[in-house]
């Protein structure tokens, strides 16, 4: 029987927190107790905010723990043509249109869609408006000439198309710590026309996620319950891409004693500034109930 293949896949653009050490235990005890593989992998398409100082730093901070992981590491921006390929599938498919709108220009357009309608326009989980929909139709040659010109442009899965290609559910089976399986309903369609490919990467978060966990052989996906809406979207993507769908457990957040997510953004004690206030990886692990 093959073992099960568990990852962690942080982006090195920060330093990690409690938050990262969490989830990065957990993956390592489940590993641990199902007697699987534990994969490490590194979340950088996002050129512009990830450094290499950081990415040294998640493989210091995680040593330090006392995790091991399987070498190589994958490193998504080395493998931008295996996300191309993909795209080609969803191309090949009709399920995808170019947008050229910037992020004014969508705020703009839903501004005014609410002004007109008196209603708040509806939100995707992250928070930010659904597309309008301003380049869904726009005319082939328009398209073309635009692309030539050089306008920067993103990818957008286009929902109708895939509600009239895939009717019917969507779900997928989660795990808990006893490895007992239970089948999840997902609703893809929250998240309106998802942006797959972005302007300023060959790729996207979704798309690289879903195409790593099946290159890797990745079984089981444990990872945070802020990421528990987008697996809805990662469901419909592995069909379209005809790719496994892996079992999931998305766990619950380490918070800040004001009850807030811990973030890289928002300044949250690093596991860099913990060992250095004199933390041992013993009390991080007591402290996270490991
Ligand atoms: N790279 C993501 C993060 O650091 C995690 C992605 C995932 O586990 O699917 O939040």
């Amino acid at each position: 029987m093959t073992k099960p293949v568990f990852r962690f896949a942080p982006s090195p653009n920060g330093r990690l927190h409690l938050g990262h050490a969490y989830s990065a235990l957990l993956n390592a005890d489940f590993a641990r107790r199902f007697d699987g593989r534990l994969l490490l992998r590194i979340e950088d398409i996002d050129t512009t905010r990830c450094r290499p100082e950081f990415e040294a730093a998640i493989y210091e901070d995680l040593a330090w723990l006392g995790l091991q992981w399987e070498e190589p590491v994958r490193r998504q921006s080395e493998h931008f043509d295996d996300c191309r390929a993909a795209f080609r599938i969803l191309k090949g498919r009709g399920v995808v249109y170019p947008c050229f709108c910037s992020r004014k220009e969508i705020a703009e357009a839903v501004a005014f869609r609410e002004a007109e309608t008196g209603k708040s326009w509806p939100r995707d989980p992250d928070g930010a408006p659904l597309y309008p929909g301003t380049c869904r139709h726009l005319p082939v040659g328009d398209i073309e000439r635009r692309i030539a010109s050089g306008e920067p442009h993103a990818w957008r899965l286009d929902g109708a198309a895939l509600k009239r290609q895939l009717p019917g559910s969507h779900g997928y089976s989660r795990f808990d710590h006893n490895g007992r399986e239970e089948r999840v309903v997902a609703d893809p369609w929250r998240w309106g026309d998802a942006v797959i490919v972005r302007k300023d990467t060959p790729t996207s978060y979704h798309l690289s996620v879903v195409v790593d966990d099946a290159l890797q052989g990745v079984t089981h996906v444990v990872r945070g319950q802020d990421l528990e809406a987008a697996t809805d979207l990662h469901v419909l993507l592995q069909t379209l891409l005809g790719l496994p769908t892996p079992l999931y457990h998305h766990h619950g957040l380490v918070r800040d004693p004001e009850g807030d997510k811990l973030a890289k953004s928002c300044q949250s004690q690093s596991l860099a500034e913990l060992r250095e206030a004199g933390a041992s990886p013993r009390d991080i692990r007591q402290r996270l109930g490991f």
